[in-house]
Order: structure tokens, then sequence, then C-alpha cells
């Protein structure tokens, strides 16, 4: 909670954030470790630029290079200030209440806990999403599949599939950016369906199940997307920490060589989809040969591509023949 010096007690909080406030405020604050402690915790409150200036010393050994960014996202989530009044309102005075809301996320964050899952909140395609370690962290990579549909799919009504859902983000950004469109979107985990649950509008439909098992055979979809594990038995290996300690295997593994999922999308997918659907993965980056060799294979016909913005090939289009 912020007071401005000169509106004593004036409360800056309005009702739009009740949900998230109420839920920091049932955090216990816990201390910093001494080496990265605030000097002067006791005051009853402490100006925004003293705050922020600590918030992004203490970030600086886990965040190297994005403390600043960081600190500005802790400050912003908690105490409700637009970024630019962290440089121009320094003499804000943040109270203790949110002062050890932002220590417990501080703290956090120094065991490696990835920013995100320590907000419990994350941004994909501008829109935000609430977030835990049981799904993903969206990527911005990601973002390439949206602007495939977008551009390849016709606006009108269409009712279509997300395997793999996580989050819900891939179905909630197409349904919001298309408001015409609904959706079903499915995942294996019921904790991360519980997230999904919070982000989805009501045009998204959840099922839980092993790729389309909870999908009845009869529904039929205009296209489906998915963005499945894909990471070989490798690539798990040399995951970095804050990746492998944190992010649910479960959504990166695709089986030894990373294929698995395409393998069971390939063999599924036909029959749920519409005549002339398409469907749509993202892939990793070395992995469009074995999946257009392996979606060909299994009779799908006009393979196209698209790369993501540093040029790397990430999704694959596939028609049902
Ligand atoms: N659909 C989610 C995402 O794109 C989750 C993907 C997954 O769990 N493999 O981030």
């Amino acid at each position: 909670m912020i007071f401005y010096p000169d509106e004593a007690l004036f409360c800056r909080h309005t009702g739009e954030y009740g949900e998230k406030k109420q839920r920091n405020q049932g955090e216990k604050a816990s201390s910093i470790p001494t080496e990265h402690s605030y000097e002067s915790s006791s005051d009853m409150f402490q100006n925004l630029g003293a705050v922020f200036a600590r918030a992004q010393k203490i970030l600086e050994p886990v965040a190297l290079d994005l403390a600043q960014r960081e600190a500005e996202c802790i400050i912003e989530h908690v105490c409700n200030i637009p970024r630019k009044k962290l440089y121009t309102q320094k003499e804000l005075l943040i109270d203790k209440n949110s002062i050890n809301i932002i220590d417990t996320l501080l703290n956090k964050r120094l065991t490696g806990m990835p920013l995100a899952y320590a907000l419990g909140e994350g941004y994909f395609y501008s829109q935000q999403f609430y977030l835990s370690p049981e799904v993903l962290i969206p990527r911005p990579d990601t973002e390439t599949i949206i602007e495939a549909i977008l551009e390849q799919e016709p606006s009108q009504k269409q009712l279509f599939l997300d395997i793999c859902t996580g989050s819900g983000n891939i179905a909630t950004v197409l349904c919001r950016e298309r408001p015409t469109w609904s959706a079903f979107a499915c995942d294996i985990s019921m904790a991360s369906l519980k997230i999904a649950k919070k982000n989805c509008p009501f045009s998204v439909r959840l099922f839980c199940g092993d790729m389309i098992t909870a999908i009845h055979h009869s529904t039929t979809f205009d296209f489906i997307v998915s963005n499945p594990p894909y990471l070989s038995k490798a690539e798990m290996t040399a995951l970095d920490p804050s990746v492998s300690q944190w992010e649910p295997q479960q959504a990166l593994f695709g089986g030894d060589d990373g294929l698995a999922y395409y393998r069971i999308l390939a063999q599924s997918c036909q029959q749920i989809l519409k005549k002339n659907g398409r469907l749509y993965c993202e892939i990793g980056y070395n992995q469009f040969e074995s999946c257009r060799d392996l979606f060909v294979k299994a009779g799908w016909s006009d393979v196209c591509l698209y790369k993501d913005l540093g040029g790397r090939t990430r999704v694959v289009q596939v028609q049902k023949s």
C-alpha cells in the first residue's frame, strides 16, 4: 500500500485487484537473509526510491542483468504503481505491510524460483495469466503459433481444440483475439487444469486426459493446435536449473528423441478434424524435418512452416487430406 506524503493515508488500492491483494496479504512475511537485509525494516514507511534500489540490489545475485526489471515487476505487483512512477515519484511512501510482502517475494526469488511462479502470474501475448509450478511459464516463442493461426484461419465462428493446454494460454489468447471462436482444451494434468480454469474465458471448455483421450470421437474441430512436450532426453539433461528444477517435467519431456507426442498427434488428430481442417504444432528449433516426415507418413498434406522472430522454424502446419 502506498501513501503520498502530502495526502496522508490516501490508499491507491482499488477493488480492481481485490483478489490479488487478498492473496498477497495472506502471505506471511519472512525476513530476507542477513546479507541482503533491508537496513531499516522496522520503519513504518520507506520511500519508494529506497525500496526499489534495495530490491534491485537483493535481486542482483539471482536475476543478474534482469535485476532492475524484476524489481520493477515485484513493486508494481505489490504496490500497484505504474512502472514509470518508480522513476518519477521516488518520494512516495510505502507502508510496512507492503514492504513485508515485497520481502516475501524477494525471498522466494532468492531460492531460484522463477519470478513468474513467485508472483503467481506472467504475460503471454500481452495478456496476464495466473501461473504456478504445475504449469509451464508461457514463452514468447509460442506467440509464433498464435500469429500463424490468426493469419490462416477465417475469423468467423470456429470450434478448435488445444491439446496440452497447460495454463490455457493458447486457447485463451485465440478466443480473446477472435471472440466468435470457442475451444475445447485438454491436458493430462488436473493440477494444470485448475490453473487453466482461472485463466480461460467461458468460451473454452476444459477436459482432463492424455492427448485426445478425453475428447469424444463424434466431436469434430475446425482446427487443432498443440504445443506438446518436445524436449529429447539429451536436451532434458542440458536444461538450465531455473527450468529443470522448477517447471513441470511432464510438460517438457517428449520421449527419448523428443518426437513422441508428434507421433500421437499425427496418428490421432485426423479423426476429430473437419474436412480440410488444419493442425498447428509448436516444434523445437531442430525438429522440422523429422516432424514433416512423420506427418507426411501418417497421411497429412500441405505441410507449411512458420519461423520465429529469430528466423528459426517453430511451427509446423499440416492439413487433413
Ligand atoms: N500450452 C502451454 C504453453 O504453450 C503449455 C504447453 C505444455 O504444457 N507443453 O505454454
